[in-house]
């Protein structure tokens, strides 16, 4: 079924930005009828070819098929479905709060869209890092240009495909392309540019929206620390732990990146994740079904090197395959803060121990680093909880859970600083693509009120 990976043509680009610019410029994204076709057609784009879905994303990530359903389509869905029900509410227009000197101005704050705006979207969740920005932006009345990730070529593929087909084409495009295409469509100006990946392009990203004054929101990644105390839950904590960092092989934004763990409690926590992985993987990690794989061969080498230098000590799993890029779900222990797994955002099943002195020790570390995209801490102990949470800065604090805040509704998603700037999902999405237009009209009586505002000015208006 996968077609095969063709970029969009440069000049086919310049066509599309344009043809959307001027349709945008004709009114016809506005009507709330019209928006709710659009958020309609993307649910049955979706619902009607799950199981396409679901084999373009064990093309592209090896994909299990329950990881395909629980972090890709069904969470995209869930969010076009709650945008549907909510969009008309978040879309009409506010009333200023009531005020004696301009109330009878009747000022308002009127929901615009910013007009024909960018998507750049990852390879780690083709579907849920691009479908429900694509909801958020429809819903805003906004012209989208999606530029999925060449790196999941089966899903951008079908993405584009069936946009044609579902979707107004005069107003929503999907362009197929790489870092040329990419870079082309940065030289337009856009109502606003949502770009999802890694930091190094976010810095790229943000530069081009300000050469056009184009707003940019970034979501980007970092290394999120988990703080494991020896008064948690350990067999829950070991389990979300390592379920959360072999989802999608770890291939997650929010995967928990290392753990800081009192020295004397390491190998507690490593005999509970011992027996977490033996729960999970009966039989291999690596038997079909199991794992994710690794999205290219260069990720591949990059993390497989990564396990290669560390001088930790590898506690649970440790098995690769180059032929299908494939790397097990894998504990490090022992890490130190100068190895080379704390060097930067693994983005791959390794899960490395840093133990320490004390908690001070750890917050002082996770401190001098960039802000994260999550911290999470394991604890039944309200203020050690607390410790963490009032201590540290992240996009997202999470306690005895990982990975899933992304999809749970009315929560913002974004990171802070070097994690991203913007928040989005639910109202937050759709707020991000809307212009707050203020807005009034003023009657004429009101100069009876405010007429000494005009020239001359005179003593006696300012004594009055
Ligand atoms: P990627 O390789 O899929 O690239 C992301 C997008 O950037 C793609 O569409 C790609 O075509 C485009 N791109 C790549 N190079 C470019 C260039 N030079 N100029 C313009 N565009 C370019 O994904 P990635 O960057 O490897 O993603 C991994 C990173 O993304 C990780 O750091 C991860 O934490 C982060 N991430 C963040 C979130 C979030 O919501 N905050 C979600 C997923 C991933």
């Amino acid at each position: 079924m996968t077609d095969q990976f063709v970029f969009t043509p440069l000049d086919e680009i310049e066509k599309i930005y344009n043809e959307l610019k001027v349709t945008f410029a004709s009114g016809k994204s506005r009507p709330i009828p019209y928006r709710r076709y659009q958020l309609i057609q993307l649910a049955y784009m979706l619902k009607d070819n799950i199981k396409l879905f679901e084999d373009t994303l064990a093309a592209d990530l090896g994909r299990p098929q329950l990881e395909a359903r629980m972090l890709d389509i069904d969470p995209s869905l869930v969010e076009i479905k709650l945008t549907l029900s909510s969009f008309e509410k978040w879309a009409k227009q506010e009333s200023a709060p009531f005020s004696i000197n301009f109330s009878a101005m009747r000022p308002v704050i009127r929901k615009e869209p910013k007009g024909v705006v960018l998507i750049i979207s990852p390879f780690n969740y083709p579907l849920f890092l691009t479908i429900p920005l694509m909801a958020s932006a429809i819903a805003a009345g906004n012209a989208v240009i999606i530029k999925p990730s060449e790196n999941t070529p089966a899903t951008t593929t079908l993405l584009a495909n069936l946009a044609e087909k579902y979707l107004d084409t005069s107003l929503i495009r999907v362009i197929k392309g790489g870092v040329t295409e990419t870079t082309k469509l940065l030289e337009y100006t856009w109502g606003h540019i949502l770009y999802t990946g890694g930091g190094k392009i976010g810095k790229l990203i943000a530069a081009a929206g300000a050469k056009t004054l184009s707003p940019v929101s970034l979501e980007l990644g970092g290394k999120s620390p988990v703080f494991i105390d020896s008064k948690c839950d350990l067999k829950m904590a070991a389990k979300r732990l390592l379920w959360g960092k072999a989802a999608n092989a770890g291939q997650t934004c929010v995967a928990p990146d290392y753990i800081i763990v009192q020295q004397d409690f390491q190998d507690k926590f490593v005999e509970a994740l011992q027996e977490s992985y033996r729960e999970f993987y009966p039989d291999k990690a690596s038997a079909p079904g199991q794992m994710s794989r690794l999205v290219s061969q260069q990720a591949f080498n990059r993390v497989n090197n990564l396990l290669k230098n560390t001088n930790g000590t590898i506690v649970i799993g440790g098995d690769t395959d180059e032929g299908t890029k494939y790397i097990g779900p894998t504990v490090v222990k022992d890490v130190k803060p100068e190895d080379c797994l704390m060097s930067e955002e693994i983005f791959g099943p390794i899960l490395p121990i840093m133990p320490v002195n004390s908690i001070d020790e750890g917050l002082a570390y996770v401190n001098a680093h960039d802000h994260p995209l999550s911290v999470y801490v394991f604890s039944q102990d309200s203020a050690y909880k607390a410790t963490i949470f009032d201590n540290t800065q992240s996009g997202s604090a999470m306690a005895n859970e990982t990975i899933i805040h992304p999809a749970v509704y009315g929560l913002p998603f974004g990171g802070t600083g070097p994690s991203g700037s913007g928040y989005h999902t639910g109202k937050y999405g759709f707020d991000m693509f809307t212009h707050l237009r203020s807005s009034l009209d003023s009657p004429g009586w009101l100069d009876m009120l405010l007429g000494f505002r005009y020239p001359p000015y005179t003593t006696a208006k300012i004594k009055a």
